[in-house]
């Protein structure tokens, strides 16, 4: 690009303009700044300087001199509510909604936060009453969000369906999972109180919601068990395997008992085994090897687990495999695998977990809800090792 001379005019022009635009910005925001208190920028020098008690206390003094600084309200009552200070935050927010020149917007945001506040507080009933005042404002989204948190605590399944349905209504987002364990949950206190009947409508309808909820089928088959009915049960667990079969394994054990209760062990022995060539796991082999060795002894039951072990080596598969050798060893070898079975199961305690695909939390035994992130089904029924190796 040539130069011209037209150029070294556009420079001093730009600068011209920057110089007149700041100097604009700079007269607003002196006119502005000199409505403020002076403890506004005390509270500002102080947060600059990162000591925040005196910040706050400085921006109190601002609130107090000139209420009408709403903002400031705000953003000093969710700070203390963020540094456990649930008191203050309390006064502060009941303050502003009590506040009768308050906007009707500003009032809701402030009822808004003032429901946070009381949850935060543990006060769940005023909590509960808060976020229902804004079901129909434009909070609604946020506040059924904490209703359903505040009812899963509560274990208010009924009303945590209701918020669940709402949230479908408002988001759009399948919820059918949740929806589905809170009819779980409903059926399982049904169960405890001996209301059989009243579980099945509530497991029908965690069906209904959610035809792949593996849970409601196992415990309609639990019903069916306890009432003596083996063969209904039967049926019904059979069912996961259209569901999804990774979730067999944890009707192994029911499937052999029933099988068991009707006379049939070598009937449940061949359901379990064909479920095993077809998807094999290590719960189904532990649940095999019992049962192998229970009927037809430790040979047979060692003969399984090596040929589960040559065909799907794991090693979860070894460290049974060498519970199995022990059965069979001589005493002269017997130190020499005990040894090494106590090594390998030490070492693979970890792949032995359940882990929730949420927040990772490992667990010895299966949930359907997770401890740690309260998460619904978010385990997967893999352990560790079969499910990618993740430990
Ligand atoms: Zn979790």
């Amino acid at each position: 690009m040539e130069f011209e001379l037209w150029m070294l005019l556009v420079f001093p022009l730009f600068f011209a303009m920057g110089w007149l635009t700041a100097r604009m910005d700079l007269k607003e925001l002196l006119s502005e700044s000199s409505l403020l208190p002076r403890s506004y920028f005390q509270g500002l020098n102080f947060l600059l300087n990162e000591q925040q008690d005196k910040a706050i206390e400085a921006f109190i003094e601002v609130v107090q001199v000139d209420p009408q600084t709403i903002e400031l309200h705000f953003a000093l009552g969710s700070l203390f509510r963020r540094r456990g200070e649930i008191d203050r935050a309390l006064r502060m927010h009941l303050n502003l909604v009590e506040r009768a020149d308050l906007e009707a917007d500003k009032k809701k945001q402030a009822l808004f936060e003032l429901a946070q506040d009381y949850l935060k507080a543990g006060i769940l009933d005023r909590a509960e009453q808060t976020f229902q005042q804004l079901l129909h404002s434009p909070y609604a989204k946020e506040s059924v969000e904490f209703l359903l948190e505040i009812y899963q605590k509560e274990k208010d399944w009924l009303k945590a369906i209701d918020m669940s349905r709402r949230l479908v209504d408002l988001t759009g987002q399948s919820h059918d999972k949740e929806t589905s364990a809170f009819y779980c949950e409903l059926a399982s206190y049904e169960l405890t109180t001996g209301r059989d009947e009243a579980a099945r409508v509530h497991l029908g309808q965690a069906l209904e919601v959610n035809p792949g909820s593996v849970r409601a089928v196992i415990m309609l088959g639990d019903i069916e068990q306890n009432a003596g009915n083996h063969k209904q049960a039967i049926d019904l667990w059979k069912r996961i395997e259209q569901q999804d079969p990774q979730y067999l394994q944890l009707a192994a054990d029911r499937l052999l008992g029933a099988h068991r209760n009707l006379g049939l062990e070598a009937d449940g022995i061949d359901l379990l085994m064909e479920y095993q060539k077809r998807y094999p796991s290590q719960d189904l082999v532990d649940v095999l090897f019992k049962a192998v060795l229970q009927k037809d002894g430790a040979e047979a039951a060692y003969q399984m687990v090596r040929n589960e072990l040559h065909r799907n080596p794991t090693l979860l598969g070894l460290d049974k495999f060498l519970e199995a050798r022990l059965l069979e060893v001589t005493e002269k070898n017997r130190a020499d695998v005990e040894m090494v079975k106590k090594l390998v199961h030490q070492r693979i305690r970890d792949l032995a977990m359940y882990h929730c695909s949420s927040c990772g939390f490992r667990a010895r035994q299966y949930y359907w809800h997770c401890p740690a992130c309260h998460g619904w089904e978010s385990y997967s029924p893999r352990r560790s090792e079969e499910n990618g190796g993740r430990i």
